[in-house]
């Protein structure tokens, strides 16, 4: 902190006379909202920094470090255009900061916490008129868009809405029509990638004192948090997060269509842009970049296909999360809540309670649907243990080294062992939310209760996205180094048969099932009763903290 509290004092302004914003740890950029139009001379930020807030959940510490290192570079930046900056540190909730803050310095504006879980803790703030809450300007659409594309409401539905977006705002429009004839090629950008053309190398960044004194933090104080702490590949700077995006323009986005669904352990982001990180805390703006990829000279299936996920997906899940509330509640009523905030499985895996258990008393641990009444526990694999099952294990040791990894090997690799053997869809989701750099309530909770794990049955997908060993080995070379093989014992395809034979009553009228549940039904009895063996073998040896060998499976029938 002495570097920083120097760097800053040094270039602080005068406080007094300015107008004053709260700036949230995801807010950091002065491209939008109050700060943007203020002049710097007449501004002032506060920006809090909260251990308590650090230990709510076994947090990887690559995640801490992007947030701590990227609020006081912003902190320092903002400075240097002049405007006086406020930063505090506490070991306290946030609200009993900023009301110590506003004491001094007057009520303060706010554009509204794009989490839910702060703007429950400072809703009795903005009640009190010490936050003046203004709109979210980082957002690209708003509730009246999302609700005009959802003529018949809940189940909601992110192609009609994505549709209606391109109709209103024309982007990739030509005469009313979609650019290429078609909303979303999709269909074509299903390639799997064998090494050409070759994958970019992930960008570094330079590690200066600002960075160092906050491995250093994270060492002293949060040690005992999960992950890898790797500075290098950590952007701190607005320069940082310029240079990404560079990068991700020249190396990603012209080959990002095409292979969009492959897997590798050649590399954990193949053309994936790594930018959702500085997009969820705004050092990257969503405007920008749709409109920067809108502009290049790419193919237009990666065009089509990453604005898709920025404009259609992004969107679409945080108003789904707004308007549950969190999933709290649902077109078919109220779901249950947790008692207590969840660790993810770290107490069972670790042997040691989550230490901020006793601190958060009073939060409640989010919404549990279970539309498939999914209740087993999260694997200790997820932490770090080997489960001889090489997607799954690289996958995992990839996140527990850089806090990222793309969608699809969170989606058919995470999500869908997990789901195969019936996990907790709340535990997988307090997992990911600790464990990826880019987690928030709003993005987190969708994509895992809503895609990942069909915890919400058709609520925003159609189907539950699972499947067996021959998906993973079309669309990645893991199975080539693993002790199973995917066209003969590879349990992930018994696990899957077995998946669909457990929850075919709540599956049955699915339309998109249809085809896999008429393949089932023709499975041999002696198959299906291997397939639900081999479900209770994996179940119980990964629930054990073992490891699965083709030596150990039960036996196959005759
Ligand atoms: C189970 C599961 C959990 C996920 N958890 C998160 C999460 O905690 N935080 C998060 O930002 N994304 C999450 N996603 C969405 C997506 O996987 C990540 O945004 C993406 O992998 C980030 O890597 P990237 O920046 O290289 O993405 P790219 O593939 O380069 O995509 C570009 C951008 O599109 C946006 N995007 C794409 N898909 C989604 C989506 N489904 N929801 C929201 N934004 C999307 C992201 O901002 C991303 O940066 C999750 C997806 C799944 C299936
Ligand atoms: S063989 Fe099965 S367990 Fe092994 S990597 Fe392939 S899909 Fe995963």
């Amino acid at each position: 902190m002495n570097s920083f509290r120097a760097r800053l004092d040094q270039l602080n302004a005068k406080a007094r006379g300015r107008r004053w914003i709260y700036v949230p740890y995801d807010q950091l950029s002065d491209g939008i909202g109050p700060l943007a139009r203020e002049q710097p001379g007449d501004a002032g930020i506060v920006l809090i920094e909260s251990s308590w807030k650090g230990e709510r959940r076994p947090y990887h510490k690559q995640k801490l470090g992007l947030i701590l290192a990227n609020q006081r570079h912003f902190a320092l930046e903002q400075a240097k255009r002049g405007v006086a900056v406020r930063y505090q540190t506490t070991d306290r909730p946030y609200p009993e900061a900023l009301e110590r803050v506003a004491g001094e310095l007057g009520s303060l504006r706010m554009m509204e916490p794009a989490e839910r879980e702060l703007r429950v803790d400072l809703q009795r703030l903005v009640d009190d008129g010490v936050l003046e809450q203004l709109d979210h300007e980082g957002w690209l659409t708003t509730t009246e868009q999302f609700e005009a594309s959802q003529k018949s409401g809940p189940p909601w539905r992110m192609d009609a809405f994505y549709r209606h977006l391109r109709r209103e705002t024309g982007i990739l429009m030509e005469d009313g029509k979609p650019v290429g004839g078609k909303y979303s090629f999709d269909a074509e950008n299903r390639e799997r990638w064998d090494g050409d053309p070759p994958a970019p190398e992930a960008p570094t960044f330079p590690v200066d004192e600002i960075k160092e004194e906050v491995a250093d933090l994270i060492r002293s104080r949060f040690d005992h948090h999960p992950g890898t702490l790797e500075l290098d590949s950590l952007p701190a700077t607005a320069k940082d997060a310029e240079q990404l995006w560079e990068w991700a323009k020249q190396h990603c986005l012209a080959s990002f269509g095409p292979y969009e669904d492959a897997m590798s352990v050649r590399s954990s982001g193949l053309f994936h842009t790594r930018v959702s990180a500085l997009l969820n805390l705004h050092r990257l703006l969503p405007a920008r970049i749709v409109d920067e990829v809108l502009a290049l000279d790419i193919p237009l299936p990666s065009k089509e296909g990453f604005v898709r996920q920025v404009l259609g997906w992004r969107e679409f899940v945080r108003h789904v999360h707004r308007a549950t509330d969190g999933f709290r509640q649902l077109p078919d009523g109220e779901m249950p809540v947790g008692e207590t905030p969840g660790d993810g499985g770290y107490e069972r895996w670790s042997g040691e309670r989550w230490p901020a258990s006793e601190q958060v008393d009073h939060l409640d641990g989010g919404a549990e649907p279970s539309a498939l009444e999914s209740r087993q526990p999260l694997p200790a694999a997820f932490w770090g243990e080997t489960s001889g099952l090489r997607c799954l294990d690289h996958v995992v040791a990839d996140v527990w080294a850089s806090g990222y990894g793309h969608h699809i090997t969170r989606l058919m690799v995470l999500s869908n062992i997990a789901t195969l053997i019936d996990t907790s869809p709340r535990e997988l989701t307090d997992w990911f939310w600790a464990a990826y750099a880019d987690a928030y309530d709003w993005v987190v909770e969708p994509n895992v209760l809503g895609m990942g794990s069909f915890a919400l049955g058709e609520l925003m997908t159609t189907k539950p996205y699972v499947s067996g060993a021959a998906y993973i080995n079309r669309m990645s070379d893991y199975c080539a180094g693993c002790e199973f093989d995917p066209k003969t014992d590879c349990p992930i395809t018994n696990l899957y048969w077995a998946f669909l034979a457990r929850h075919k009553k709540q599956l049955d009228d699915n339309p998109r099932l249809r085809l896999p549940l008429a393949n089932l039904s023709r499975r041999d009895k002696k198959r299906r009763r291997h397939d639900a063996e081999v479900f209770r073998w994996v179940r119980d040896t990964l629930n054990d903290a073992e490891t699965l060998s083709p030596a150990d499976a039960p036996s196959e029938p005759d």
